[in-house]
């Protein structure tokens, strides 16, 4: 078996180690067997959506956000049929939002992908700190590290999920991140995977399925280390409470 993994944009989209989740992806097929594939596209550059298995949109500062959504509006069509198909994406933090409608600043709105429902404004206080999750789609944590001035209301959408410590989507609505088909699209930087290997299995599973059928499974891994990095930080937070910004 073979995945194909695309990473957008690393010229512009890079922040906080975003890269760190295409090794992850990568290790982790390798480890069992699968060989994997890592594309990277720079701006501006063609892209095949029908090879991918697996989308990766890292985060950026809102002028490297502006500068990708040119970009964006040029492949809009063919994101949205990969994603309607079931493809496999993981956005993260400027890719979140950029999946959305809209990312508006106090200077400029950036028009996003419409892939999904939500829309993000800008504040000047930024959220910034490590964040604990409990997502239905897992039985143990999700942690990572957000930074982000952007807000974003998720509509009808279904969270990622609900903050047990950090800030998340807005800071106020106790909710992180948003699951759509096979799209994760969250605040966590971190980077996500290597501390969540139940989170990367989660979307190579996903991908393995869409392209060899539902027999298609993962071999388990130990992951001692993984769970050890998973473990430190939701022990670090365990008795702290979700930090509610003031209304
Ligand atoms: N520029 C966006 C914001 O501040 C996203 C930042 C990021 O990707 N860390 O909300």
């Amino acid at each position: 078996m073979k995945l194909t993994i695309g990473h957008l944009y690393p010229d512009l989209l890079n922040l906080y180690g975003d890269r760190g989740n295409i090794q992850c992806f990568r290790k982790r097929l390798e480890w069992r067997g699968i060989e994997a594939e890592v594309i990277p596209f720079l701006s501006g550059d063609e892209i095949d959506f029908t090879k991918l298995d697996i989308v990766l949109l890292g985060g950026g500062s809102d002028r490297e956000q502006e500068l990708v959504c040119g970009f964006l509006q040029d492949i809009k069509d063919d994101f949205k049929n990969y994603v309607e198909d079931g493809g496999v994406v993981l956005a993260v933090c400027g890719g979140y939002q950029l999946l959305g409608k809209y990312y508006k600043t106090d200077k400029k709105t950036i028009e996003g992908l419409g892939v999904l429902n939500i829309t993000t404004d800008w504040e000047p206080e930024r959220l910034i700190r490590d964040i604990v999750l409990e997502s239905p789609l897992f039985d143990r944590p999700v942690v990572g590290f957000e930074n982000h001035g952007g807000r974003t209301e998720i509509g009808e959408h279904e969270p990622f999920g609900k903050v047990t410590y950090g800030f998340g989507n807005t800071g106020k609505s106790g909710y992180e991140g948003v699951v759509y088909k096979n799209v994760i699209a969250t605040y966590l930087h971190g980077p996500l995977l290597p501390k969540n290997p139940h989170v990367c299995d989660y979307l190579l599973e996903r991908a393995l399925k869409r392209k060899y059928g539902e027999d298609a499974v993962l071999t388990l891994l130990t992951d001692e280390m993984e769970q050890k990095a998973n473990d430190y930080i939701v022990e670090r937070y365990n008795d702290k409470k979700y930090v509610l910004k003031e209304t």
